[in-house]
């Protein structure tokens, strides 16, 4: 039988949707963006994001740099977005050019106005069990389980990918909800045997069909957070014929993908909401 395919694109709307009501309620919510360079597809989530923001009513400002510009001009542009009471929330859009140091600046953004939760503080939060700004992109992975009722509690969830963005987090929210967590990774031997053993698989590699139809058990939740540009077009890190072995899935595109955007918003309602107090 075939999967029932995770809808991410409708789950994104109805979130984007309640955004928009918590933007007006709060009386508006400023975003800034910094872009450093004209990388194209950095380019184009920085447009996705502020399309999405300013349909939920945000103010936004988009600032541009060039991509030659110094450590310590960036931090005082960082600084002063800090300071600017216009400003809820912030974002500095990675990758970051060679010369800069992209943890100092990491460490720069105001840890209540950091909306991609990538501030050290607000990982250390998750990592003590109290989220609070936490990546967008696993807050998505969570609430896709959560609108699919999935069983966590007890269950055995197998996270493929330990970046500090997406695997990680995902990793501490599976667990905090009483999953049994393993975590694979480049240095992990015999994938397979892992994968087999999930009740709940997370992958998130950025290697196109990583996990096939034979690495999954039958029944298995299968959340594929991939993006990779193919000659083919764009695939996740699952092949699309886990379809046929798993209970539940993710399409790519149309699954974890527009869930990011809808809960980087919601990040954003949180860090106005956080001001007020
Ligand atoms: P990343 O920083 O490159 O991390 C990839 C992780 O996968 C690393 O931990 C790496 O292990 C592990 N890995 C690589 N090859 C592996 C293999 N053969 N077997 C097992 N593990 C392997 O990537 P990321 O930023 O986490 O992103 C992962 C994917 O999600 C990418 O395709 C990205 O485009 C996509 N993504 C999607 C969204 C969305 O909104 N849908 C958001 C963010 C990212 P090591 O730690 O040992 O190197």
């Amino acid at each position: 039988m075939a999967a029932m395919m995770m809808d991410g694109r409708a789950l994104a709307e109805r979130i984007r949707a309640e955004v928009a009501e918590e933007v007006q309620a709060l009386g508006g919510i400023g975003l800034a963006t910094v872009l450093v360079g004209d990388d194209p597809a950095s380019d184009i989530y920085i447009r996705r994001k502020h399309e999405a923001a300013e349909a939920a009513g945000f103010r936004t400002e988009d600032l541009r740099l060039p991509a030659e510009i110094s450590q310590e001009e960036l931090l005082d542009r960082v600084a002063a977005l800090n300071a600017d009471h216009a400003i809820d929330a912030l974002l500095v859009q990675l990758p970051l050019p060679d010369q800069i140091d992209e943890d100092e600046i990491i460490r720069a953004v105001d840890p209540g106005k950091d909306v991609d939760g990538f501030h050290p503080l607000n990982a250390g939060e998750l990592l003590l069990g109290r989220p609070g700004l936490v990546p967008a992109t696993a807050r998505g992975v969570m609430a896709l389980l959560a609108e699919y009722r999935i069983e966590l509690d007890g269950a055995r969830a197998v996270v493929v990918g330990r970046s500090e963005i997406v695997g990680k987090p995902v990793a501490q929210l599976l667990e905090q909800a009483n999953a049994t967590v393993t975590v694979c990774h480049s240095h992990t031997r015999d994938l397979a045997r892992q994968t087999l053993d999930a009740e709940v698989l997370v992958v998130a590699a950025g290697r196109a069909e990583i996990v096939s139809p034979d690495m999954v058990a039958v029944g298995a939740v299968v959340i594929d957070v991939g993006i990779n540009r193919t000659a083919a077009g764009l695939v996740g890190d699952v092949d699309p014929g886990v379809a046929e072995i798993a209970a539940f899935m993710t399409p790519v595109p149309g699954g974890v993908g527009p869930m990011t955007i809808a809960c980087l918003l919601e990040n954003a309602v949180a860090c106005a909401r956080r001001r007020e107090r």
